[in-house]
């Protein structure tokens, strides 16, 4: 399990130090279930936090991030990652969900929100269903401090999963659904179609 990195926000100092933590996995691998507590835990600690997600992912709730076990935190949709820097205002955890959604300039902002003295903690698929990287998320893993793989089940035959196998023929990258449309796999059931 993840224990936060000994950085005490609360502290008062003239520059914070910042840093990026990624939570990356295939599709059910418990991403958000993660964001989620790492959230809950920072409010605890009583520190402003902020969530995010990309407008594109509405597959729940236009205003809340949800996981595949229903628990739920506040977000804000932004149609592009330029947009989080104009609403963080002064909290001190920025927490990202979806980011392989984002367009490249989610890097940019990671790091320049580090260098405001946050914390980001930064969720998102590493794979696509091809199996490739999946949009900024191996550049994120690469400047984050911090990174998380979490694994599913595979559906097929109970093993650790790292693939989100797509069941149905659309070819496009992006194609939202949930188990409808996808599955948790992993290597060589993933290999197996
Ligand atoms: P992610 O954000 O990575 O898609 P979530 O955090 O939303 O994942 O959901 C994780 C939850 O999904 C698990 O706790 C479990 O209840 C559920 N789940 C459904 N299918 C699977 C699977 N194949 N492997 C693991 N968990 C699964
Ligand atoms: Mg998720």
């Amino acid at each position: 399990m993840f224990i936060e990195p000994y950085h005490n926000q609360n502290h008062q100092q003239e520059q914070k130090a910042g840093w990026i933590e990624v939570i990356c996995g295939s599709m059910f691998s418990g991403k958000t279930e993660e964001l989620i507590r790492r959230i809950k835990r920072a409010n605890i600690a009583k520190q402003r936090v902020k969530i995010f997600k990309p407008s594109v992912d509405t597959r729940y709730h236009a205003n809340d991030i949800v996981s595949h076990n229903a628990s739920s935190v506040e977000a804000i949709a932004v149609p592009d990652a330029q947009q989080i820097l104009s609403l963080v205002g002064d909290c001190a955890v920025v927490g990202i969900d979806e980011a392989q959604f984002f367009d490249a300039s989610i890097i940019a902002v990671a790091n320049q929100l580090a260098k405001q003295g946050k914390r980001v903690i930064i969720a998102g698929l590493d794979m696509d269903f091809m199996g490739n990287p999946f949009g900024a998320m191996p550049h994120l893993m690469a400047i984050a401090e911090y990174i998380t793989k979490v694994h599913a089940v595979c559906v097929v035959c109970g093993d650790v999963a790292n693939y989100s196998y797509r069941k149905t023929a659309v070819q496009a990258q992006v194609l939202l659904g949930e188990t409808d449309a996808y599955e948790a796999r992993c290597r060589r059931c993933f290999d197996q179609t």
